[in-house]
């Protein structure tokens, strides 16, 4: 009660703060209102002295956390927002992103205005626009915002990574709900918020409900337009969460009660030609749809039985990796010249190692539809098709009728083929295959897990195909990975990524440190905050030499063999990589975390 009587005429007395609140003002209000004790502002004040930071105050006090007097619990990021609302005299707001209209607000501000002023609108009446801000006592935006939407601007507090996350959501999702209504959503469109209100009322909905259907369009659209590779529908006891894998990370992109979840998988199973009414049994299929761009979209679909519904992921196939040369894929033009000499041989065979989602199928399609010429008949058998091309006869294995790799191959054979492409070689009988196909004049294509390329050959001997045979039809292996690359928008050459760390990462060899241009991520808009839009290759390319040849024996070891193919011209990935770095395209934290260790 006292505390009561005593904090409202301070805060009324205070003198009105204006500009950006530092972390030394923020600490003295909270003991000024007793939110902490002297001593925890004493120590606090210590701890954060110590270091520089861009931090903004309330994250961080948030992160050396700030003990508050009436219990000891640390303040967390949102509480502290809550207590400079009330300090700022203003409205605390903790933002849904169910209750906001995205493509409302995102009219009522330009990305970069907002990214740029740290604002997000989050409301917009007849009469006024709600603004959240993290920083109450800076004002200057207000009369220009206010002039532009033609309402008076009312503000409320949030907190900064609120804002932050918020921001690059709304309008990216304002930007793909216009393309979806552009590429032929009706007018009237029932908004997401409609559905999920819908949801909640208890009205059951189906797969053929107006606004299931315009909703799993749109996640589509959206879908595509932030370039994820997924699409994640996973039910949860309370909500369903809704996550894109975009630059191989999963982000939340929303939430649904289970009936809106229900209804949205069952009209994917639909189109996707599953079984709606089975729900406890994994199932796969195909959708083909069209991106905002009318480019032919292919989605792989799989469900799987979870504690509280069926998990629904949507694989995207990337359109473009169809036209993508070699540059595109990250090949550097050393290693484009040795890939395409490799591939004209007439027989052999050439394999391309890295771990799973290390981008090798998409090195061999792009391959594959450079050598299928008229003149050729290019089969392939695999686990499973992952993008079907007209251009190639495909075949999936079925281990269930005893149809593997090994008896693909084998039926393959008969078929007359020239350029045969093996999904994965993973026993004897396979790599016995391959073998026997490039003996006959056959030119292989195939995968192995392996980390790099000279590991392919003892990994072949380890599995029992004897020295003298892979002398004899070996061409070459290929060892990749993906990194992400800095978003062009965002990226700012980084001063501090100085040359030590780079020689460092590639002892004993030398980069020329005249070409360094480093850059670091930053985030904006564009790329969700991450810094990085976009992925590419990296490539460790082995080119099997006569001298090379001579090194293949029963007792050989990789060090023997990785010398030797680097005497050829083979740059290791985590040089390659660091090149890479080097030219500022990625930085050389996402190459050290993707390549092995130069040896
Ligand atoms: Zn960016």
């Amino acid at each position: 009660m006292t505390r009561h009587s005593r904090s409202a005429p301070l805060a009324a007395l205070t003198p009105t703060h204006t500009g950006p609140v530092s972390w030394q003002r923020l600490l003295k209000w909270l003991h000024e209102d007793g939110v902490i004790s002297a001593e925890e502002s004493e120590r606090t004040a210590q701890r954060c002295s110590h270091a520089e930071s861009a931090q903004p105050a309330l994250e961080r006090l948030a992160s050396v956390g700030v003990a508050r007097a009436s219990d000891g619990a640390a303040l967390d990021v949102e509480e502290l927002t809550r207590f400079l609302a009330r300090r700022a005299q203003l409205e605390y707001l903790r933002i849904d992103p169910l209750k906001v209209d995205a493509g409302k607000v995102a009219d009522s501000m330009s990305a970069s205005y907002a990214e740029r002023h740290k604002v997000l609108p989050v409301q917009v009446t007849a009469a006024e626009l709600v603004v959240a801000t993290s920083e109450p006592f800076v004002t200057d935006w207000v009369a220009e915002v206010e002039r532009q939407a033609r309402r008076s601007v009312r503000r409320v507090v949030a907190s900064p990574a609120a804002i932050r996350r918020y921001t690059a959501e709304f309008f990216a999702l304002a930007r793909s709900v216009r393309a979806a209504q552009k590429s032929g959503g009706a007018a009237g469109t029932a908004s997401f918020e409609q559905l999920v209100e819908l949801g909640k009322s208890g009205r059951q909905l189906d797969a053929n409900d107006q606004g299931v259907i315009q909703v799993v369009d749109w996640l589509w659209q959206y879908a595509f337009n932030q370039r994820a590779s997924d699409i994640h529908l996973e039910p949860r006891r309370e909500q369903g969460v809704i996550r894109f894998r975009i630059d191989g990370v999963l982000h939340p992109v929303y939430q649904v009660p289970p009936g809106v979840m229900n209804a949205i998988t069952a009209r994917v199973k639909l189109l996707g030609r599953m079984d709606v009414v089975e729900r406890r049994r994994p199932q796969d299929g195909r959708i083909k749809t069209r991106n905002p761009a009318g480019e032919e979209v292919e989605m792989r679909l799989s469900t799987l039985p979870t504690a509280f519904g069926e998990k629904l992921v949507m694989r995207i196939f990337d359109p473009e990796t169809a036209v993508k040369d070699l540059a595109q894929l990250g090949f550097t033009p050393h290693d484009a010249e040795r890939w395409q000499a490799l591939v004209a041989r007439p027989h052999g065979i050439i394999l391309v190692t890295g771990p799973t989602g290390s981008g090798k199928t998409t090195t061999l399609y792009s391959t594959l539809r450079r050598v299928a010429t008229e003149e050729v008949n290019v089969s392939t058998i695999e686990d499973p098709i992952e993008n079907i091309d007209p251009r190639l006869n495909q075949t999936q294995v079925q281990p269930q009728l005893d149809f593997g790799f090994a008896e693909g191959v084998r039926a393959l054979m008969r078929q007359d083929p020239d350029i045969i492409m093996i999904g994965e070689i993973r026993d004897l009988e396979t790599a016995e295959m391959a073998v026997q196909a490039a003996l006959t004049g056959h030119l292989v294509f195939s995968t192995l897990h392996t980390n790099d390329a000279p590991s392919a050959f003892t990994r072949l001997m380890e599995l029992g195909v004897p020295s003298y045979l892979l002398g004899a039809t070996m061409l070459g292996v290929l060892a990749q990975r993906l990194v992400r690359t800095l978003c062009p928008q965002c990226r700012q050459p980084d001063e501090q990524a100085g040359t030590e760390l780079l020689a460092e990462a590639v002892r004993p060899w030398k980069i020329n440190k005249g070409n360094y241009r480093p850059f670091k991520a930053v985030g904006c808009v564009d790329c969700r905050m991450t810094g990085y839009r976009g992925r590419m290759g990296i490539y460790e390319l082995l080119a099997v030499s006569d001298a090379f040849r001579a090194v293949v024996h029963g007792d050989t070891s990789i060090a023997a063999l990785r010398k030797q193919a680097v005497q050829d011209g083979m740059h290791p990935l985590r040089l390659a990589g660091a090149m890479r770095a080097a030219e500022g395209l990625t930085t050389l934290a996402e190459i050290i975390a993707a390549t092995p260790p130069l040896q």
